[in-house]
């Protein structure tokens, strides 16, 4: 909260701005005043600093120039983007009438202003503020006796949401939504499970009065939000569900001070029907964005060919909630494939939907009085488009064809004007009355067709004759004067004669000065009217005035119309993203050799031939080629091991198989055809992907913490249903500590959690599990040694790896010929002394003098540091800046 000043003594537009600012006092108040918005006081301070704009002063306050900056109105979007990226909230306050009606009132009289919007990440309409390939979301977070509820809204889209996932599972079913504000009532920061998975699930908090979600003024809220007299006909919502969704309507009723939005009522997104995924896996499996934060190297942008930002958005939501259901599953893949087996279709169907706008957005701008005449013509192209897929369908198939499934059907339903009265209306009448030329604000005009409305045409007529009688009339009055001057126009005057100062000396004196009226000088202008003129400039403005006003009632009952067809556009809207969602899936499908899975309830896991989709593509570039790889599981550890301990150099590729085989549940289960020869799977239930902290190098050995607390979470949670991929566990730690607790974890979840795993690691002590356990199997990555040098094969094998090839990666690195062959003689001797011994200390290798170094009493600095190394966790790098230390030390 920015410090109090004192508003006593404040000029009547500075009281104005005072009682704006108490309103919203955590928020940037943008101060309308003509064409800019400006700031103030501290406001002007901080925004000042945060755009990089200049901050001056405006008049004084309390004997104190007034700090001030401004934003032209005309730019003000992409002020406003970056001051909420900077975790600024800004309260927009308008001018609420003209200034000239302000003036009727008296000359002391102010313009009116008010608090027209609240703009904060969560409730963002505008297409240059949003991401359009990306969703925005709102969420609340609400416990009621001890049940915690997710609300969220889509304002853009007015799509709505309740989940009620267990307070454990409150982590991942907020990285699932990815909210881009999360509302919290502030009596639950106190809850440690609370505060935990809002620090996991990233997004800005915004804290509210707890009182809020309180049941009564809870349901009083949302039952104005919606309209309703009960909340029944939304199903049964639980208390903390009516409370979190309460928790929204407030806080939509601020920013949107008073607006109601376009809402589809509450949809249950429960956590029984999706893969529960928590964030730490999505972020280490890629699935929507890379570890850098980028949309450029995830899962989701390997395989998206959408050709419209909403089937964009309907792709990551899916890959971001796999489901459970088999039957809704196969549904998707039912609509992928029949188009998948109709090339010429899909052309044309992607060809068609490519043009189209977002209508879902469109109609959420147009609902909060933020559209503009582009937003109508969006829906008018839309909605003809809706038309023209269905004719591509029927022309593609006639009646002896087989009908497309049912998920492709419905689509077609919803775009089926004759059988959606209110849509047909609406596009009717679109189609008639819009025009070509679409300005981006109503208030511009001239986006409704002439010959629709007489009067107005009339009006338009009118306006424009008058103009040219006002150039026909310049003519006459510089023949008339014989004075070299001009009519010109603006705001402040409407239509004027202006001359220079000079030339204009004769209309100044008799007799010219009977016709000619002054009304301004200049510095090197003079301004005059005529009688003639002043009533040709109010004809115009009147003119003017008519055609704008029966415009803007034009554009405003269009706007009743939209609000009207509200839930039948977003079906159609839907259905559309739905359609470009299958054709986009068939177009990669076919692209990438990618096949239908088969999903039952068991608890199989058998891939033939899989990829990895991203790193495929990535090797591609580099002009090699993938390695498909096979990869067999049984929960029931008859058919295949449950558990797999995956050995192998590095650089073989085990992190590579790990994920692969994620990402093919992940696929699969969001309806997504798989990069593999075959896939048959048993639905998984929830999926877990940990990193060891030793590929980490920038966070260093403080995430061995982090790495055994997602550990921790792992064998608590996982199901027979689940899969688990555990790469390098237990690295972060020293040797012994961390192969114990490796051993420890994968007799865990073979016997215990008894869920499909994959367990890479380098500890090949590990591959003694195979003959211990009946659900272990070794896999390991091969590599082969060819003419001394070491070849990847990137292929998956049954066995362990026979060795590390440390050495030979320490070779390939650059590391000296010297340093190679004496690490290789070590090795040979660690090898003859097999065994594992209780202490580092007790490894030969330091009982054995290195060449080239005298043997003092105690181990030497190099002996030290060799005694901290583990050269099979190292990466190359690490290798060679290990080298550097010891010759360091030496
Ligand atoms: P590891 O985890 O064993 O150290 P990675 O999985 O990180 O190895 O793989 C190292 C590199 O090898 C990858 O970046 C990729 O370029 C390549 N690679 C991995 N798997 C394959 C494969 N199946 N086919 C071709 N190249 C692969």
């Amino acid at each position: 909260v920015p410090p109090q000043v004192d508003s006593a003594g404040a000029t009547p537009v500075m009281a104005q701005f005072f009682e704006a600012k108490a309103r919203q006092p955590d928020a940037l108040v943008f101060f309308r005043m003509g064409d800019f918005y400006e700031l103030f006081f501290d406001d002007a301070r901080q925004a000042a600093a945060a755009l990089g704009i200049a901050l001056t002063a405006r008049g004084q306050h309390a004997g104190e120039p007034i700090p001030m900056c401004g934003v032209p109105v005309h730019a003000a979007e992409a002020y406003l983007s970056k001051l909420i990226r900077s975790g600024f909230k800004v309260a927009v306050c308008e001018q609420m009438e003209d200034p000239a009606e302000a003036r009727k009132r008296g000359s002391k009289s102010i313009v009116r202003r008010d608090i027209v919007r609240v703009v904060t990440p969560g409730t963002l309409t505008e297409d240059g503020l949003l991401d359009a390939r990306g969703a925005n979301r709102l969420a609340a977070v609400a416990v009621r006796a001890g049940a915690a509820a997710i609300a969220s809204v889509e304002l853009s889209t007015g799509e709505v949401e309740v989940w009620a996932p267990g307070k454990s599972a409150l982590a991942s079913a907020l990285a699932a939504l990815g909210p881009s504000e999360i509302l919290v009532p502030d009596r639950l920061f106190a809850d440690e499970a609370v505060s935990a998975a809002l620090k996991a699930a990233g997004g800005r908090v915004q804290p509210l009065p707890s009182a809020l979600g309180e049941p009564g003024a809870a349901e009083a809220r949302l039952k104005r939000l919606y309209g309703v007299e009960t909340l029944d006909g939304f199903g049964a919502l639980s208390g903390a569900e009516v409370s979190a969704l309460g928790l929204i309507a407030a806080h939509l009723e601020t920013t949107q001070a008073g607006r109601t939005p376009s809402l589809a009522p509450p949809r249950r997104a429960g956590e029984a029907d999706v893969m529960a995924i928590d964030p730490a896996t999505r972020a280490s499996l890629e699935i929507e964005r890379s570890l850098s934060g980028a949309r450029e190297g995830s899962l989701l942008a390997a395989v998206d060919r959408t050709v419209t930002a909403p089937g964009a958005r309907l792709l990551a939501a899916r890959l971001a909630r796999p489901l459970l259901d088999p039957e809704r599953i196969e549904a998707r893949l039912d609509a992928v494939d029949w188009l998948l087996a109709r090339r010429d279709l899909r052309r044309r169907l992607r060809e068609t939907l490519k043009g189209q706008g977002d209508m879902a957005r469109a109609l959420s701008r147009l609902a909060l009085g933020r559209g503009g005449p582009r937003d109508l013509g969006g829906l008018r192209d839309g909605l003809a488009a809706g038309g023209a897929l269905r004719a591509l369908f029927e022309a593609a198939e006639g009646p002896l064809e087989a009908t497309p499934p049912a998920e492709l059907a419905e689509s077609l339903a919803a775009l089926d004007l004759g059988r959606r009265p209110e849509l047909a209306d609406l596009h009717a009448s679109l189609s008639a009355g819009l025009g070509p030329d679409l300005p981006l604000q109503a208030r511009d005009g001239g986006f409704v067709a002439p010959g629709v409305r007489p009067e107005l045409d009339e009006a338009r007529r009118l306006r424009d004759d008058s103009r040219r009688v006002i150039l026909s009339l310049e003519a006459e009055l510089a023949a008339q004067s014989g004075v070299a001057l001009k009519i010109r126009h603006n705001g402040v005057l409407g239509y004027f004669i202006e001359a220079t100062a000079k030339a204009a000396e004769p209309l100044l004196r008799p007799p010219l000065n009977a016709t000619f009226i002054h009304r301004q000088t200049l510095a090197n202008q003079m301004r005059f009217t005529t009688v003639a003129l002043a009533e040709l400039d109010a004809r115009i403005a009147q003119a003017g005035e008519r055609a704008l006003a029966i415009e803007m009632a034009a554009f405003e009952a269009w706007r009743d119309l939209v609000c009207a067809a509200a839930d039948p556009l977003r079906e159609a809207a839907a259905a559309c993203a739905r359609l470009d969602v299958a054709a986009a899936l068939a177009e990669w499908a076919e692209e990438a050799g990618a096949v239908r899975p088969e999903l039952d309830r068991s608890t199989a896991f058998e891939a033939e031939g899989a990829r990895h989709p991203v790193v495929e593509a990535a090797v591609r570039r580099s002009g090699g080629a993938f390695t498909p790889n096979d990869c067999r599981l049984d929960g029931q550890a008859v058919t295949a091991p449950r558990l797999a301990i995956v050995t192998g150099p590095n650089m073989a590729g085990k992190s590579t198989f790990l994920r692969q085989n994620a990402l093919l549940a992940v696929l699969a289960q969001a309806g997504c055809p798989v990069p593999a020869r075959r896939l048959k799977l048993g639905v998984v239930d929830r999926l877990f992907s940990r990193v060891g902290a030793g590929d980490d190098l920038a966070r260093g050995r403080s995430t061995f913490m982090a790495e055994m607390v997602e550990t921790a979470a792992i064998l608590t949670q996982a199901t027979p249903r689940s899969l688990v991929i555990l790469d390098e566990i237990g690295r972060g730690t020293a040797t012994w500590d961390g192969l114990a607790i490796a051993w420890a974890c994968a007799e865990a979840l073979h016997g215990t959690n008894r869920c499909r795993g994959l367990f890479a690691t380098h500890y090949h002590e590990l591959a003694e599990l195979e003959r211990r356990l009946q659900g272990v199997a070794n896999l390991s990555l091969r590599a082969r040694e060819w003419n001394g040098e070491l070849v990847f094969l990137h292929e998956a094998g049954p066995g362990p790896a026979d060795r590390s090839y440390g050495v030979q990666v320490a070779r390939l690195a650059g590391v000296p010929p010297t340093v190679v062959a004496r690490a290789q003689e070590v090795l040979e001797r660690l090898e003859r002394e097999a065994g594992a011994p209780a202490q580092l200390g007790d490894l030969p290798l330091f009982a054995s003098p290195a060449p080239g170094l005298a043997k003092a009493a105690g181990p030497s600095p190099v002996d030290e540091a060799l005694a901290d190394m583990d050269p099979d966790g190292m990466s190359p790098r690490e290798a060679l800046e290990a080298l550097y230390r010891l010759k360091g030390l030496s």
